[in-house]
């Protein structure tokens, strides 16, 4: 026998009389829903349901949690019997999903049950209550438990003249594993149908289980939400979590039922936890339209009521109005960093769809200039791409190049400084003037000490007309700091071209008429290297039909 099979024991009177009155098993969903409750709080991994018609002929559940021992197993299905509260000081903040030891012995009443169970030993246990008589016998099975229920209400006309269409009843059935798959997303759940399996989920979390009962379209578009925040209680400070997933406001329904929320693992239908949700969509949400989403709230077990519905179908929790706004602030907060990742992962696309570009592949010779956006981007139609232009990261490519190209291996001409400038630099850059003081002439630089760590600077490098100012020589001296022993002169040259490019380049921001930005795309495309700027930044993004066509959901 194992260790984590916990033991039946009957409730005294007092107890069974503060457990919410009412009928439990009102309908075949009732009975699936404290069966798979069983299941669930016999920390099974799996959960397989099984339904015939509308319920009535045929249920089963089977899981493969901790089981019960022959003595539990008998009298688990007698009334008041629990291995889950002692007394009804354990009602409230009861944690697990079934407290009233009433379920089992209920469902034998209403119909005919068969539980086979093993808790891990060498024989497991069958227990049929059938009339009232129950008979026990050995049964083989691995570690879990199985119930079947036949020929629910087949006594009871009123009840069965209650029920609604085959149809309508198996789908209060599979509303219902939908929810305790979607609060429960580490466990894995099936749903038969006369004889076809119509859902299941495969127990490996949140995503996986809305793609497998919402679909990829729905389920896969959609971002986690996990939210910590303390809040007061009714007057007790308590740790919430608010984890879960919702889809993108591009799915909606309309109706709330697609709202999913738990609370402590329990699937509720509560209406106030469910529009907090759709608060947090906010003006996302199309006017008269829900979202589908998935919330599972941890709240502290002293701060929920689970005894307050017959079904238990909701729960009371103290200091609602808090929990409400916790969720609503945690939904709002996932969507708008939602909303950047996915704005994210287009730009992603845009980096791999341009990382594979050679220059050989190159074609800006047949991009044809559609305009330009902002004053920033030239946004230019190639084959089935779009690709836009930096237009100032560009121009300082097609500079430095050009720039290069003319220089060759000559020195880089200079111009005077008429007057000279002083540059004050910080002790190690000064230090690095003086250790590279020729390679400093050769780009261009006349520089004499001034005292201390300054320096008059009386010659500065003037490629092309491109006059530099004094300052470059901070840059150029950090560079030759950093540098020292790597890179070399030139390294250091490029840098120095790179830099100087750089300043006549058009800013970003510059209006370019049409004209001007075709030639600026066509001499980018005679760069050896187009696709980045002299100082490593991109020139160009290229965005595919295809991604476009994604990003719309056009499929
Ligand atoms: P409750 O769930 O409120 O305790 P039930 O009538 O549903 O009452 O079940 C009675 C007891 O039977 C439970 O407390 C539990 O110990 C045991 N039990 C029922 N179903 C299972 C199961 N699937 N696996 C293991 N134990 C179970
Ligand atoms: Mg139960």
């Amino acid at each position: 026998m194992s260790d984590d099979s916990p033991t039946v024991r009957e409730l005294d009177e007092a107890t069974v009389e503060r457990i919410a009155a009412g009928e439990v098993v009102t309908r075949p969903a009732r009975a699936v829903a404290e069966l798979v409750e069983n299941a669930l709080d016999a920390g099974a991994e799996r959960v397989d349901v099984t339904v015939d018609g509308d319920g009535t002929d045929r249920i089963r559940v089977a899981d493969d949690g901790h089981g019960m021992s022959r003595a539990d197993a008998v009298s688990a299905v007698d009334p008041h019997t629990t291995s889950k509260i002692r007394a009804a000081d354990d009602l409230r903040g009861a944690t697990t999903l079934g407290f009233r030891g009433e379920a089992l012995a209920a469902i034998a009443d209403a119909g005919r049950l068969e539980l086979v169970t093993n808790d891990g030993g060498a024989v497991g246990t069958r227990v049929t209550v059938a009339d009232g008589e129950k008979i026990v016998d050995d049964a083989g099975r691995a570690r879990g438990t199985t119930v079947v229920v036949t020929d629910l209400f087949g006594d009871r006309p009123a009840r069965r003249e209650s029920l609604a269409s085959p149809a309508r009843e198996f789908g209060r059935v599979s509303e219902l594993v939908t929810a305790y798959a979607l609060a429960r997303p580490e466990v894995a759940f099936s749903l038969t149908h006369d004889g076809r399996e119509t859902t299941s989920t495969p127990g490996t979390g949140t995503r996986d289980a809305l793609v497998a009962l919402y679909g990829r379209e729905t389920g896969g578009e959609s971002t986690a939400v996990t939210h910590r925040a303390g809040v007061d209680l009714a007057g007790r400070e308590a740790a919430l979590t608010v984890e879960g997933r919702l889809c993108y406001p591009s799915t909606t329904r309309a109706t709330r039922d697609h709202v999913h929320v738990a609370v402590n693992g329990r699937p509720v239908r509560d209406d106030d936890l469910r529009r907090a949700v759709a608060r947090g969509y906010g003006s996302l949400l199309p006017s008269g339209r829900d979202p589908v989403a998935v919330l599972r709230l941890d709240v502290p077990a002293w701060a929920v009521d689970p005894n307050v519905h017959p079904a238990k179908a909701r729960v009371a929790i103290r200091g609602g109005d808090t929990v409400g706004d916790a969720v609503e602030a945690g939904v709002r907060e996932a969507l708008t960093t939602a909303d950047l990742r996915r704005a994210g992962e287009v730009a992603m696309d845009l980096d791999s769809s341009l990382a594979p570009v050679e220059a050989s592949e190159s074609d800006f010779a047949d991009a044809t200039v559609l305009g330009v956006f902002r004053d920033l981007y030239v946004l230019c139609e190639a084959g089935d791409d779009l690709l836009v232009v930096d237009q100032h990261a560009a121009h300082e490519r097609v500079n430095f190049e050009r720039l290069r190209a003319a220089l060759a291996d000559e020195a880089v001409p200079a111009a005077a400084l008429d007057p000279a400038e002083t540059v004050t630099l910080d002790p190690p850059t000064a230090a690095a003037v003086e250790e590279h003081r020729e390679e400093l002439a050769r780009l261009g630089f006349a520089v004499d000490p001034f005292g201390g760590t300054t320096y008059r600077v009386t010659q500065v490098p003037a490629p092309l007309g491109r006059v530099a100012d004094a300052e470059a020589l901070r840059g150029v001296a950090t560079d030759l700091r950093e540098s020292s022993g790597r890179g070399g002169a030139d390294a250091l040259r490029d840098d120095l071209l790179a830099d100087l490019a750089c300043h006549p380049s058009l800013k970003a921001g510059d209006a370019l008429d049409r004209e001007t930005a075709t030639r600026l795309v066509e001499r980018l495309g005679e760069c050896e290297r187009p696709y980045a700027c002299p100082h490593g930044r991109p020139t160009v993004l290229s965005l595919e039909a295809s991604t476009l066509a994604d990003g719309f959901e056009r499929h």
